[in-house]
C-alpha cells in the first residue's frame, strides 16, 4: 500500500465515521455526554481536508498528519487517544515507502500502545481498546496468506467484542460515572473502533 492508497484508506474511515456520526451521538448520549460522533466526524473531515491539501511523501507522513490533526480538532477524549495511536503507527514505518502485509501488526501494536499510554486503561474495561486488542489477537492466529480470505471471521471477532463490550461495566471515561447502568449499553468509542476496523478488514488483501 503506497501513499495514495493510505490516503484512499483514510478517506474511507471518515467516509464511514461521517455516516455514522448520529449512531455514536447517540450511544454517547446515553452514558457518556452526547458528542462523540460530533467530536469524531469532525476530526475526520478535517483530516481529509489536511491530507487532501498538503503533497505528504510517505506512508508514515499521512499518518502523523492524521493523528496530530485528530489530537489538535477533537474536543473529547477520543480525539487524543485516536489521534496518539495514529501517530504511534507513524513511528513504526517511518522512512517506507510503501506499506506491506508485514507491517500491519507492528502498525495495530503501536496502536494499542498508543492508547493505552495515554488513556491507561486496561484491555478489559469498557472502551475502543476492547474492540481494538481481540481483532488484533484474532488477525495473529490467521496465517498472513490467508487474511484475504477471512474477512467474515475478523467482521466476526469485531462482533463478538461489541456483545462482550455491551455487558461489561464501564470504569473509564465519562461512561464511568454510570457504573452499573452502563451495563446493556454500547461504548461509543468502541462502536467507532469497530467501523475503523470494519473498513480496515476489507482493505486487508
Ligand atoms: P468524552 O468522553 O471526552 O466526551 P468522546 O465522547 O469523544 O469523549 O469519547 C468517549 C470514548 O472514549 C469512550 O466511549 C471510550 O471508548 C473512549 N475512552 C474514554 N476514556 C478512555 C481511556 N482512558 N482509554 C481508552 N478509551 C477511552
Ligand atoms: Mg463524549
Amino acid at each position: 500500500m503506497d501513499t495514495k492508497e493510505l490516503i484512499q484508506l483514510i478517506d474511507q474511515m471518515e467516509q464511514t465515521i461521517v455516516d455514522h456520526e448520529q449512531e455514536l451521538t447517540d450511544l454517547d448520549a446515553t452514558i457518556g455526554d452526547g458528542d462523540h460522533g460530533l467530536n469524531l466526524a469532525k476530526g475526520f473531515k478535517a483530516v481529509k481536508e489536511k491530507l487532501d491539501q498538503s503533497d505528504l511523501k510517505t506512508p508514515s507522513d499521512v499518518l502523523k498528519v492524521t493523528g496530530m490533526t485528530l489530537v489538535s480538532t477533537v474536543g473529547g477524549a477520543s480525539g487524543p487517544l485516536y489521534g496518539t495511536a495514529f501517530m504511534q503507527m507513524s513511528m513504526v514505518v517511518k522512512g517506507k515507502d510503501c506499506l506491506t502485509k508485514d507491517d500491519l501488526l507492528p502498525l495495530l501494536e503501536a496502536a494499542i500502545s498508543g492508547i493505552q499510554k495515554r488513556g491507561k486503561a486496561e484491555i478489559k474495561e469498557k472502551t475502543m481498546l476492547y474492540m481494538l486488542v481481540p481483532y488484533v489477537q484474532q488477525l495473529k492466529e490467521i496465517p498472513q496468506s490467508e487474511w484475504k480470505n477471512t474477512h467474515r471471521l475478523l467482521l466476526d471477532s469485531l462482533k463478538k467484542a461489541e456483545a462482550n463490550i455491551m455487558e461489561m461495566k464501564a470504569t473509564k471515561g465519562r461512561a464511568s460515572y454510570l457504573g452499573e447502568r452502563s451495563q446493556g449499553h454500547m461504548d461509543p468509542g468502541a462502536k467507532s473502533m469497530e467501523y475503523l476496523l470494519e473498513v480496515l478488514t476489507k482493505a486487508v488483501k
